[in-house]
């Protein structure tokens, strides 16, 4: 039987990992199927009810977006060391009567950061705003990518120090509120992990973390060009990207966690491309 996997998210209406694990699966020649399931709201129970019903009609593996991540992760028989940091899973599989949960938003974000655009983070001083979900999945592939400097910066100043505080025994990283950001320079590489993007806002940060040799990066995807990389550009940088790559870099991830197959990645990226300006 053809193996299934689906991606479950409310709303659901927008999502390419339809279209992203067809292609995969196409060019590694994977007998599978990939739907995408608006999971229910309420009652509190129905998102599990709901994974369940999949897995006994013969479900895989499933992708998980917003706002299920939290519950996804809640409802697993295990969780990988990345899925238990970040408190979300974005991706579970289904084995032996078990549910395993998964997070490679992190993975994917660091895999397009340092391979797709060719930005080491080693040796670097590296600047996250937001202290989001994205963030907390995305902390340990950034300690293990050895930036000289991480300093993640949130509005929320108590969750950005709870957060570093989580992880305090791996240097070097520093939690702080964008006021203090006036007296840190600049940055070799300036993440937007905010959800500020979403509604068309800035957040809060000064120009002066900018470098016209550095690069900025939107985690947000298909908006083209963000107030944050309006700002980055001012500034004079000429890196800048959006998250496009680091979604498919995550599905892939999540694919070859599956199939044991890892899919190229480069034409599904440009494909989902939308140019910047
Ligand atoms: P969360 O809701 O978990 O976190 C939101 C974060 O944004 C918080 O740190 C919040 O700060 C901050 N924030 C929201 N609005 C503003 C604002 N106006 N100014 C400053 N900070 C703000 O979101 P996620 O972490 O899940 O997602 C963050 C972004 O990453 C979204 O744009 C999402 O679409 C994108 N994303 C992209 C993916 C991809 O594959 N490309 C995958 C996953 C996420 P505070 O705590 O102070 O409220």
């Amino acid at each position: 039987m053809t193996d299934q996997y689906a991606v479950i998210g409310n709303p659901i209406g927008h999502t390419k990992s339809p279209l992203i694990h067809g292609l995969f699966a196409e060019a590694t020649q994977q007998d599978m199927s990939y739907m995408a399931i608006e999971g229910p709201l309420e009652p509190q129970d129905a998102f599990a009810a709901t994974v369940r019903a999949f897995i006994a009609a013969g479900g895989k593996g499933m992708n998980v977006t917003a706002p299920f991540k939290l519950k996804a992760f809640a409802m697993a028989d295990e969780r990988s060391e990345r899925a238990e940091l970040a408190g979300a899973a974005n991706a579970l599989s289904f084995r032996d009567g078990r549910i395993i949960a998964e997070n490679f938003d992190g993975v994917g974000l660091l895999r397009d950061i340092e391979v797709n655009l060719n930005l080491p983070m080693a040796g670097k001083r590296v600047l996250v705003l937001g202290a989001g979900g994205a963030v907390r999945g995305a902390l340990l592939p950034f300690i293990a990518a050895q930036p000289a400097e991480l300093v993640i910066a949130n509005r929320d100043v108590r969750k950005v120090k709870a957060l570093v505080a989580e992880v305090a025994a791996q240097r070097p990283l520093i939690g702080c509120s964008y006021g203090d950001l006036d007296a840190m320079g600049s940055f070799d590489l300036v993440i937007n992990a905010t959800s500020a993007s979403l509604t068309g806002e800035l957040p809060p940060v000064p120009p002066s973390v900018f470098v016209p040799t550095g690069a900025a990066y939107e985690l947000a995807y298909g908006k083209r060009l963000t107030p944050f990389l309006r700002l980055a550009r001012n500034a004079g940088v000429q890196g800048i990207a959006d998250g496009v790559g680091m979604l498919v870099e995550q599905a892939a991830e999540a694919f070859a966690w599956w199939r044991g197959v890892r899919p190229q990645t480069r034409a599904v990226i440009d494909r989902l491309t939308v140019p910047l300006d």
